[in-house]
């Protein structure tokens, strides 16, 4: 059996599947946040579960892969500076492999992880070598294949591309210290913010999205904003418009670096896809060059929006057994 875990700022996924990934299951928890070893006591603990329910033994593991937020110290095997899980580090694989000893673990950013889950599981023959996989959730990441590898870097945080900066000179600043990242405008977070920034200012009309919340901008949600934009809400238009018109930079900005066949979207915004994936496709489609010199990529969400990190987990484990160059 193969064991692939997903670490997510809410979420812990834990999967279970045959060594050719058929039959997997999923357990899922919400990720504690009471000190540093409570994520991966865990992980250890929802492992053990399925061993046990399934009469499985340590020696029939293969492997363990280690999908988390990042970023990602590949070496010494923990997360550090992450704002959603906190803690100045995540010890991961070391308290892993004391638990689970002789078992292969390997450690990968979730988006990164993914990127290998959809060429595994959905991609095809003529996309899989040169893709990218873009999350727009509550912040924004990536994870890319180029010429049929999987792109790493030193430490494994390789397409960090919600930082790539969109707009420098502006005002908004994003959690990591930049000013004008890419996810300041089009992440959940910066949906929000935006809205809750600019909604004093407006001269749009904001009524619906104003009943909406009860007159409490406190109350503004992406999913509300987005709500009333589908409703009308001239305001809330304008916020997504505005996530939308960064996202084509963001995408270009990808294109333009990886050159992809195609870029698969995943993450909790994609719940609202209709009011965001149309115009990015129709843009991409009908006139790239302001956004990309390169031939423009097939834009597609995933078919496994909230599953596609834990299948790259397992897809991982799979793949570095094989010895298959793609992770090599
Ligand atoms: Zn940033």
């Amino acid at each position: 059996m193969i064991i692939g875990v997903d670490v997510g700022g809410s979420l812990i996924r834990v999967a279970m599947a045959t060594s050719n990934l058929d039959n997997i299951k999923i357990k899922i928890k919400p990720t504690p946040k009471q000190n540093e070893f409570s994520i991966i006591n865990s992980i250890i603990l929802l492992i053990t579960e399925f061993m046990v329910e399934n009469s499985i033994e340590n020696d029939q593991i293969l492997g363990i892969g280690l999908a988390t937020a990042g970023p990602i110290d590949q070496v010494k095997g923990h997360v550090f500076n992450n704002a959603n899980l906190g803690f100045k580090e995540i010890p991961l694989k070391i308290p892993l492999s004391e638990r689970f000893p002789g078992i292969p673990i390997f450690l990968i950013n979730d988006c990164n992880a993914s990127a290998l889950g959809v060429h595994f599981f959905e991609a095809s023959e003529d996309e899989k070598d040169n893709l990218a996989y873009i999350t727009l959730s509550t912040g924004i990441g990536g994870g890319v294949i180029c010429n049929g590898r999987l792109l790493l870097g030193k430490d494994g945080n390789a397409a960090e591309i919600g930082h790539g900066i969109v707009d420098p000179r502006s005002i908004f600043q994003c959690n990591c210290g930049a000013h004008g990242c890419w996810e300041v405008y089009s992440s959940g977070t910066g949906v929000k913010n935006r809205a809750i920034e600019e909604i004093e200012d407006t001269s749009l009309s904001s009524k619906i999205l104003m009943f909406m919340i009860d007159n409490d901008k406190s109350n503004i949600t992406p999913k509300k904003l987005f709500q009333a934009a589908r409703g009308g809400d001239k305001f809330s238009k304008s916020i997504v418009e505005q996530c939308v018109f960064y996202s084509k930079i963001g995408i270009g900005m990808v294109n333009n670096y990886y050159d992809c066949s195609s870029i698969y979207f995943g993450g909790a915004m994609m719940n609202d896809q209709d009011l965001i994936l149309p115009p990015l496709i129709q843009q991409f489609e009908n006139d790239p060059l302001p956004f990309t010199i390169n031939h423009p990529p097939k834009l597609k969400i995933t078919k496994y929006i909230t599953e596609i990190g834990v299948r790259g987990a397992l897809t991982l484990v799979k793949y570095k057994l094989e010895g298959n160059t793609i992770v090599s």
